[in-house]
């Protein structure tokens, strides 16, 4: 043991140079491929667990880089949010899943995602509402999913732009539920349309005791408060039939569909229409 613990030991350091040396490259590439407006969503179908069909779509921002391959959103993401980058991100973000969600049948809904520091900008409700006229697509077919911290962070800006995006008819959706901090009495001075549980929960379904007694606490919460639920993360049939069971109303998950991209829906919704 003395032995491994000396070689990770000299084995850290260049490590950490690699590490500081891949965040300078991959903040140099994010400005470029902004400006250069290559980032885009990809769409992962939200089902309806009462008719087993899909009813709307999440964004989920994909990175091809030229130089540095696939990078994932959980690491370019928090990147554009520390330099100040995310407002012109989830602008453009946001223009193209707009005005891709208008080739989709009337019925479906758009999820798109809303960092709490994104919700520090008191302006970031307007611009949206102008994206959502420039490109025609409704506000009542848009769902904003913004994670517990916003909400904890109780900024005056993020108030503003919840209210003002609520008064135009768009739908809230709590995203991570049961990963952050809040307070239920903080949740519920925000009105909120809809719970999305986290994956965490339900990746341990079938091996946590603990688990299925936080998601049907959850799932007998949110149907009290007459919220929609969503199980994120649905990767087999057990989950599935724990969540129905307990009245969970849509899921999400690879048992499904992965993301995709704009593209491959069509393709998506005729397979759906063969069962
Ligand atoms: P999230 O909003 O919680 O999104 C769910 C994540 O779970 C996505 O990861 C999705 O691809 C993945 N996922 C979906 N179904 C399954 C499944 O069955 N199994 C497994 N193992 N994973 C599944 P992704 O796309 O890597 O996104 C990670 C996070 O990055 C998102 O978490 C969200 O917080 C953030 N993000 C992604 N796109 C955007 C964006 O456009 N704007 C902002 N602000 N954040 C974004
Ligand atoms: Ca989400
Ligand atoms: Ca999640
Ligand atoms: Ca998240």
């Amino acid at each position: 043991a003395q032995g491994d613990g000396r070689s990770r030991v000299r084995f850290f350091e260049p490590d950490m140079d690699m590490h500081v040396e891949r965040r300078i490259n991959i903040e140099r590439e994010l400005r470029s491929a902004i400006a250069a407006d290559i980032i885009e969503p990809h769409y992962q179908p939200v089902v309806s667990l009462v008719s087993n069909r899909i009813v709307g779509f999440e964004a989920l921002a994909r990175w091809e880089s030229r130089t540095l391959g696939h990078i994932p959103p959980d690491v370019f993401i928090p990147i554009a949010e520390e330099t100040g980058l995310i407002n012109a991100l989830g602008d453009q973000l946001f223009r193209r899943a707009c005005s891709d969600a208008t080739a989709w049948p009337k019925a479906f809904s758009l999820a798109f995602n809303i960092s709490p520091v994104q919700l520090r900008d008191s302006a970031l409700g307007e611009r949206l509402i102008s994206i959502l006229e420039q490109t025609g697509f409704s506000p009542h077919r848009l769902e904003i999913e913004i994670t517990e911290s916003a909400f904890v962070e109780r900024s005056g800006a993020a108030k503003t732009v919840i209210d003002g995006l609520r008064q135009a008819g768009v739908r809230i959706a709590l995203d991570d539920f049961g990963t952050g901090y809040a307070t239920l009495s903080q949740l519920l001075s925000f009105r909120l349309d809809k719970i999305k549980i986290d994956r965490s929960f339900v990746s341990h379904l079938d091996d946590s005791t603990d688990s299925r007694v936080i998601v049907r606490a959850i799932l007998g919460l949110a149907n009290g408060f007459g919220l929609t639920t969503t199980a994120e993360g649905i990767e087999d049939e057990g989950q599935l039939v724990y969540l129905v069971s307990n009245g969970c109303t849509e899921g999400q998950g690879y048992l499904f569909s992965g993301p995709v991209p704009a593209a491959g829906i069509p393709a998506l919704l005729d397979r759906e229409a063969s069962d």
